[in-house]
C-alpha cells in the first residue's frame, strides 16, 4: 500500500521538503496543505510593510512551481489528531497520513506585554505587512488635519534582524512620503527601542557597529538597554520612560504556530524539542522543521535560531530521512554549517560576514547585491525559473 505523506506549510522548509521528495522520486503520495494558494518569501515582508515592494515581488503560486504528481490543499489546518494520524482543516475534510512534516512556521510573540495586541501591529505575512503599510500611510496623511507631531513619530519595537532591516528600509521611504503628504522636511522620526545592550551582538563588532551607525546617520534613533514594559495608544513605555508615537511596529521577535499547543504538543514558545534527525520523541513518523522546531545543535549543545537558511537545510535533511524510512534504512542526524548571515539596511546597503568565521566581511552596497543574489536563489531553490524570473 503506498503510504502518504503530509506536508503542512509551504513555506521555505515546506516548499523544500516536497521539492527533494519529488526529486528523489519516493514510492509515496505527496500531500502539501497550505493556507494560502502563494508562496510568500517571509526574510522580505517588511519591504511590503513599507511599500518598497508589492506583494507580487515576493511571491507566487504554489500549484504552478509543484510537479502534478503533489497534491495541493489550500486550507488551514486547525489542529493535528496525532493518535489517529489525520490532520484537521479550516474547510475540509481532516487528511490522513502515513508521515507528517509540520513546517508551519511562525507567528509574532509579544511575551505578554501588556498592550501590544491592542496597540501595535506586527508583520508575519503579506496581509499584515500590508496592514502595517496601510496604517503608517493612513496616519501620515492625517497629519494635514490632526497637526499631531504624534502621527509622525514612527517606533520600531525591537533591533534583531526584522527591526533593523525594517529601519533600512525606512530610510529608503522616507523621503517618498514626505513627498507623498507635503510634509514637513525632516517630519518624519523613527526611534527604535531594544532590551539588549548591543545591536546585532550575532554579527563581527565592525559589522554590528558600522550598521548602527549607517542607521544613526540617516537619522534613527536607536535605544538600546531599553526593555519594553508596556504599549499604550500612542506611546511605549519602558519602564518609566514614555516614548510617543501613533505608529508602532512590534517586532521583537517570534514563535511557533499556535496549532503547535492546539495540537497537544510538549512546547515552549509553540517550539517542540525534536531528536538529533528532526523526528518527535515517541512519535516516529512525525518530523518538525523550521520556526516550530526546536533542533539541538550537537557541537554547541544549544539549539539552532530559527533562520530561512536552516530550515532550508533542515527540509533537506527530512527528505532524506524519509526516504531512508521508506526504504527501511535507518535516519541520520541533522547537521548544519552556515553559508553565512546577511542583514540589509535598505535595497542598496547592508552588511554580510560570509562563514560562521566572519572570514568575509561586507558592508555598504554591495551586499544590497548579495542580499538580491541570495533572495533571487531561495526562490529559484524552491521553485523554477520561470517563477523567479516572473517574480522580479
Ligand atoms: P529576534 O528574536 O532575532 O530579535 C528580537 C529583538 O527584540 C531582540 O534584539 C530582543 O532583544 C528585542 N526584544 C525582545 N523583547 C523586547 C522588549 N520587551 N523590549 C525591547 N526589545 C525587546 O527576532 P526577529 O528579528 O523577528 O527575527 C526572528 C528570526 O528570524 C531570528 O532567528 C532571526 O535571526 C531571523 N531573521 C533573519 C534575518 C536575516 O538573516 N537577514 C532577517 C529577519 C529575521
Amino acid at each position: 500500500m503506498v503510504k502518504t505523506i503530509a506536508v503542512l506549510g509551504g513555506g521555505y522548509a515546506g516548499l523544500r521538503v516536497v521539492k527533494c521528495l519529488t526529486h528523489k522520486k519516493v514510492d509515496a503520495r505527496i500531500i502539501l496543505i497550505n493556507k494560502n494558494k502563494y508562496h510568500y518569501e517571509s526574510t522580505q515582508l517588511h519591504e511590503v510593510a513599507v511599500g518598497n515592494k508589492e506583494p507580487s515581488d515576493i511571491s507566487f503560486d504554489i500549484r504552478a512551481a509543484l510537479p502534478d504528481s503533489v497534491d495541493l490543499i489550500v486550507d488551514a489546518v486547525t489542529s493535528i489528531d496525532r493518535e489517529n494520524h489525520r490532520v484537521m482543516l479550516q474547510e475540509s475534510d481532516p487528511v490522513e497520513y502515513d508521515y507528517l512534516v509540520n513546517a508551519l512556521g511562525f507567528e509574532s510573540e509579544s511575551f505578554g506585554i501588556k498592550g501590544v495586541a491592542e496597540h501595535s501591529l506586527s508583520f508575519n505575512d503579506i496581509d499584515s505587512a500590508l496592514a502595517v503599510r496601510a496604517h503608517i500611510e493612513r496616519t501620515l496623511a492625517r497629519y494635514a488635519t490632526s497637526h499631531d507631531q504624534n502621527d509622525l513619530h514612527i517606533l520600531v519595537c525591537g533591533a534583531g534582524f526584522t527591526g533593523i532591516e525594517l529601519l533600512g528600509e525606512l530610510i529608503e521611504r522616507i523621503p517618498e512620503w514626505t513627498r507623498q503628504y507635503s510634509l514637513p522636511e525632516g517630519g518624519i522620526t523613527v526611534d527604535c527601542i531594544e532590551a539588549g545592550k548591543k545591536i546585532l551582538p550575532m554579527l563581527p563588532e565592525n559589522l554590528s557597529s558600522w550598521a548602527v551607525k549607517y542607521l544613526t546617520d540617516h537619522g534613527i534613533k536607536i535605544h538600546s538597554g531599553t526593555p519594553i514594559t508596556e504599549v499604550r495608544a500612542g506611546s511605549v513605555l519602558s519602564n518609566d520612560t514614555e516614548f510617543p508615537g501613533n505608529i508602532i511596529i512590534w517586532t521583537t521577535g517570534v514563535q511557533g504556530s499556535h496549532v503547535i499547543c492546539d495540537s497537544g504538543y510538549s512546547q515552549k514558545r509553540n517550539r517542540v524539542v525534536v531528536e538529533n534527525d528532526l523526528r518527535v520523541k515517541d512519535h516516529p513518523d512525525e518530523f518538525l522543521i523550521g520556526d516550530v522546531a526546536a533542533v539541538p545543535d550537537p557541537d554547541s549543545g544549544r539549539f539552532y535560531p530559527t533562520t530561512a537558511q536552516i530550515a532550508v537545510a533542515q527540509a533537506d535533511c527530512a527528505a532524506s530521512n524519509l526516504a531512508a524510512l521508506l526504504d527501511g534504512r535507518p535516519t541520520s542526524d541533522f547537521h548544519f554549517s552556515s553559508v553565512g548571515t546577511v542583514c540589509s539596511l535598505g535595497p542598496g546597503s547592508g552588511v554580510a560576514a560570509i562563514d560562521e568565521l566572519g572570514h568575509w566581511k561586507f558592508k555598504g552596497h554591495k551586499v544590497g547585491l548579495l542580499k538580491r543574489i541570495v533572495n533571487d536563489r531561495s526562490v529559484l531553490e524552491l521553485a523554477h525559473v520561470k517563477e523567479m524570473l516572473a517574480s522580479r
